[in-house]
């Protein structure tokens, strides 16, 4: 069966990426036909408009779509490409899975942490009063009012918006997730001991919802312990479930635990739709330089062939990488002893060393 999937190239090292993932994935012998869209700079450059609507047609008809990372222009009064594709396509979890591969430079093996972000709400909801303005004094002065509480005018705001029904979705979303693939253990985490009826609300409802999975493990951590904990031992974490700004955060610093943003996969899935995506962002000092460590692109690809039913495909993709990696020999520079770029491959030359595994 051949799978129709749209192709985002994305800018900065996107295309590279890309190009090396979708390289891997037909070599598999799995049938694609791609429907390429552009996004990002290269989608405002070309098109006019950093998210065209292109964009969301392939994707609402395809199901599936493969991304490489988009640079969002930083001061413009530009919405940040991924939050709004995400928003619009209600792409509400995004799953980070963080597994250490034997051969690539870590600071501890066998971690095997899969993160559940919510990414629909809290901060990222994109409510924001600059300091100044005449909403931000509005908001202040209503706040004071109805707090008693003095003040400053000088505040910029930005509101953390969390609701019980996006909660429990992601909540559910991780139970499932945890149940379908034989996981042990989930663990919530939040800051409810100060923010208590946003954070609050998060954990109760993740807590009402574990109580339908009574073969599931569930814990619960303040954010701050949890950064702590997990860089100490990892060993003791399994499936994580957070709020939208801790699960970025949480998700970078698991990501660092296993060898980098360069080997970190990810998705962003909803109850129809799912993008697969890398973790990192498209590094513009490394644009066109064939440098960049194709892996996390590749590995988004993987979780793409599972979610597709091709699960076959995506064990040998995911075994041939792991046994390049492991022989450490034709790697990107990142994976290689002390960085060294003199003895590194490039992006697409790792792809080729994939394939070469492949047949
Ligand atoms: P980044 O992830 O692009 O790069 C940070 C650093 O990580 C790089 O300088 C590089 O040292 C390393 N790195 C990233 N990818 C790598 C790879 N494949 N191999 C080896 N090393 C790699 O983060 P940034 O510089 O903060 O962001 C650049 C742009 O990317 C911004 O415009 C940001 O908005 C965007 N971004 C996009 C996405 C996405 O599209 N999903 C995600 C994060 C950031």
């Amino acid at each position: 069966m051949k799978h129709t999937i749209t192709l985002i190239p994305g800018d900065g090292i996107g295309p590279e990426v890309v190009e090396a993932a979708r390289r891997c994935l037909e070599a598999t012998g799995v049938e694609f036909q791609w429907e390429v869209v552009n996004a990002g700079a290269t989608a405002l450059e070309k098109e006019g408009d950093l998210l065209p609507p292109r964009l969301f047609q392939s994707t609402r008809k395809n199901k599936v779509a493969l991304k490489g990372p988009t640079t969002t222009p930083v001061g413009t009064g530009f919405r940040s490409v991924n939050v709004t594709l995400r928003k619009e396509l209600d792409l509400y979890a995004c799953l980070r899975p963080c597994r250490s591969y034997p051969g690539i430079p870590s600071r501890y093996e066998d971690v095997d942490i899969i993160i559940v972000r919510e990414n629909s709400e809290d901060l990222y909801i994109g409510l924001e009063f600059a300091e100044g303005t005449a909403e931000a004094k509005k908001l202040l002065s209503l706040v004071s009012q109805s707090t008693g509480e003095k003040i400053s005018k000088d505040f910029s705001i930005s509101l953390k918006l969390i609701s019980e029904a996006a909660s429990r979705r992601i909540a559910t979303f991780a139970f499932e997730y945890t149940r379908t693939h034989g996981r042990r253990k989930v663990t919530a985490v939040h800051k409810a001991n100060i923010m208590k009826f946003t954070d609050g609300l998060f954990l109760n409802a993740a807590r009402d919802v574990a109580k339908a999975y009574p073969d599931i493990d569930f814990e619960d951590r303040l954010v701050d312990n949890l950064c702590a904990q997990v860089v100490q031992r990892p060993h003791q974490f399994d499936i994580l479930v957070l709020p939208n700004l801790y699960g970025d955060i949480v998700s970078d610093l698991c990501a660092g635990l296993v060898g980098g943003l360069g080997v970190a996969p990810g998705a962003n899935i909803g109850d129809e739709l799912a993008i697969f995506e890398p973790a990192h962002g498209s590094a513009p000092k490394y644009t066109g330089l064939n440098k960049v460590n194709p892996i996390a692109m590749i590995l988004s690809g993987v979780m793409m062939l599972r979610h597709i039913d091709e699960k076959v495909a995506a064990d040998r993709l995911e075994t041939a990488v792991a046994q390049i990696v492991a022989e450490g020999k034709s790697v990107t520079y990142d994976l290689r002893p002390g960085r060294d770029t003199t003895t590194a491959v490039g992006t697409s030359e790792m792809a080729d060393a994939i394939i070469a595994r492949l047949k």
